[in-house]
Order: structure tokens, then sequence, then C-alpha cells
């Protein structure tokens, strides 16, 4: 389902005037083998206002799928969101009452988890481009699951993604809190709102409004705390979100079971670190690629009466030393058994 995602944006990265415009993704310079993970890396701009007026809607070949046109010449895909909310992941577990409705445990959990963010579905609108406040993690002997964005009393607050609105109501300490739960199985909260705009069970897309800033609940001023939670878990949502810069991190985002700790937190100076893992990585898919190429070019030669291991070299424009590597086992005094496949190239 998601690789169908992942198609999609292919096509629409190459063909949308739109999609253009979001993504620095050069793909004529990268072949497809080492492309498809680079792309997953790719940072993602927040959206910039809203499109424009609708201009025209154009059915697809998938059900519930639609093109929207802008008057600006923009366009984007659109899916109903009746069929977004039959999803296993939007489905499981519905509480519209409890912030944690999952109540996993811990262990129960796969060690490393990719998540998709934004596909050519899915959308991103930065929570609140600013500084962070206060960070993730252990703050005056408290848990604080999330960070505080500053902002002014009254200011709108929008999705992060789109997603179904799971829970909107007071919560204790949360005051105002709208949790909404995305098809990738993350849930985002936006906590303090002076006024919550939308109710449970509804559907919001990145960038709509969800209520407005505010002090509610523990809070001494005027701040959105902002959450990403997995299953339950929260992590720190600078991980996934440079605030600074508004930019979504990765299009797709490997969530580690570490990053489920309250201790871990985002430290800017890991990035280095993750360069050097996205390099190695990026290296292994070149070698994986590499080795399916000399897979799918493979050639085997079957025994015949006469054959030496010379003589089938020079057949194939090879050597006997290049063969024997090709083969575990074969050496140049090996007796070749009539009717044995050699692999050749
Ligand atoms: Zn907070």
């Amino acid at each position: 389902m998601k690789f169908k995602y992942l198609l999609f944006f292919l096509v629409a990265v190459t063909a949308a005037p739109w999609a253009n415009a979001q993504s620095k993704v050069k793909l004529k310079d990268k072949t497809p083998d080492v492309m498809i993970p680079h792309l997953t890396r790719e940072s993602v701009r927040s959206l910039r206002g809203v499109p424009g007026n609708v201009l025209d809607t154009i059915d697809t070949q998938t059900p519930g799928v639609q093109i929207i046109l802008y008057e600006n010449n923009t366009w984007k895909y659109y899916r109903d969101p009746s069929a977004a909310i039959k999803t296993d992941a939007i489905k499981e577990c519905w509480d519209e009452d409890a912030i944690d409705p999952y109540r996993q445990d811990l262990s129960s959990l796969p060690d490393k988890i990719s998540v998709w963010v934004v596909d050519t579905l899915n959308q991103y609108k930065c929570p609140r481009q600013v500084k962070v406040y206060s960070k993730f993690g252990m703050r005056h002997r408290r848990r604080h699951q999330g960070v505080d964005l500053p902002l002014h009393r009254g200011e709108p607050v929008s999705a992060a993604f789109s997603g179904r609105v799971r829970l909107s109501k007071y919560y204790k300490g949360y005051g105002n809190l709208v949790i909404v739960r995305h098809e990738n199985g993350l849930e985002t909260f936006y906590a303090h709102l002076a006024e919550r705009s939308v109710e449970a069970g509804q559907w919001v897309d990145a960038g709509d409004k969800i209520g407005l800033g505010g002090s509610t609940g523990r809070s001494t001023g005027p701040h959105l705390h902002f959450e990403t939670r997995y299953r339950g878990y929260a992590f720190d949502p600078q991980w996934l979100i440079d605030f600074e810069s508004g930019d979504l991190r990765h299009r797709l985002f490997v969530l580690k079971k570490k990053h489920l700790s309250i201790d871990s937190k985002y430290v800017p100076e890991s990035e280095d670190i993750e360069d050097e893992i996205h390099a190695a990585d990026s290296l292994e898919y070149a070698a994986k690629a590499k080795e399916a190429a000399e897979a799918a070019a493979a050639k085997y030669h079957k025994v015949k009466s006469g054959d030496t291991l010379g003589g089938i070299a020079r057949k194939y424009h090879t050597t006997v030393s290049a063969i024997c590597r090709l083969n575990q086992g074969l050496t140049p005094k090996t007796t070749l058994k009539l009717g044995r496949s050699i692999r050749v190239k």
C-alpha cells in the first residue's frame, strides 16, 4: 500500500509543477536503486498558506482519490477521508477519551519501525516555526512528553499532518487538548489551547485549524505543548521536525525503540552521526543494487563432454580464476562432472 503511494509520489515529482516547487529532488541524477532511500531522507518544507480556490477536480484510477486543480495552476492529490478512516491504523484502539488507548507493553514493540510521514496524499505543516522553548525530557523532576512552542494567545493552531481527530476535550494538566491520529499510526497532541475548533471523529488535513493558542491547564503563559506519540509512547518531536527552520527532517522516519525513552532527546550534534549512518546506508544500498544487477546478469554453463575450465573461460570471454570466484568450492583442479551447472558471469 505504502509502496503504491511512493510510486504516486515519484510520478508527482516528475510531473507536477506543484510538487517541483515543494521538493528539491533531482531525479535524473540518480539511479532508481540508490534514489529511493535518498528520497525518503529529503527534508520537507512546511506548507505555505492555502493554495487558493478550487478550479476543478479530476478522478484518478484509484477509487476515492482525486486530483484537485487550483486557480493558481497548482494541484494536489486528494483522498476522500471516508476511505482513510477505514484503515487499520486509524481504527485500532479508537477511544475518544483516553490519552493512551493502546496501553501496550514497550517490550512488545519492534526495535525499529519505518513510518512514512509524508507522501503524495499526506502533506505537512509545521505546527509552529519557532525556537523550541522547553525541550522534551525530564524537566523539574517531571516527564516533559513534548516540546513547548511559544505563541500569542488567540493565534490559530493547525494540524501538522492529515488525520482523524481522536480526542478533543479539556483534560487535566493539558487544558484544552486536541489529539489527531494519522494513518501511519503516529498521533500528535496540541495542548493548552484557548479554544478547540474540531470535534473527535472529524477529519483534518495538514494545515487545517484545530484551535486557538492559549494557556489552559497547567501552563504559566501562552504556548503550544506539542507531542508526537507512537502507540501511546511519546518521543521527542524534534527527531521528526526542525522547528527552527520549520522543515520536516525526513519523509520516511525510522522510529527506534530508544527514541521512546524519556532520555532520548534530539541533540543536533548527533546529526553528523546520522549523516554518517546515512552515507554508510547509501553505500550498502548501492552494493545491494550492484549485487542484484550482477545476479540478474548471471550466466550459467552446463558441463558437456570434453569441457575444460580453460575452454569454458575462453568461450565466455572470462578467466578461470573469475569462474572459480563465482562458484564456491570450484578450483582450477576440480574435475568437472558432466551436466554440472557452472556460473560463468
Ligand atoms: Zn509542555
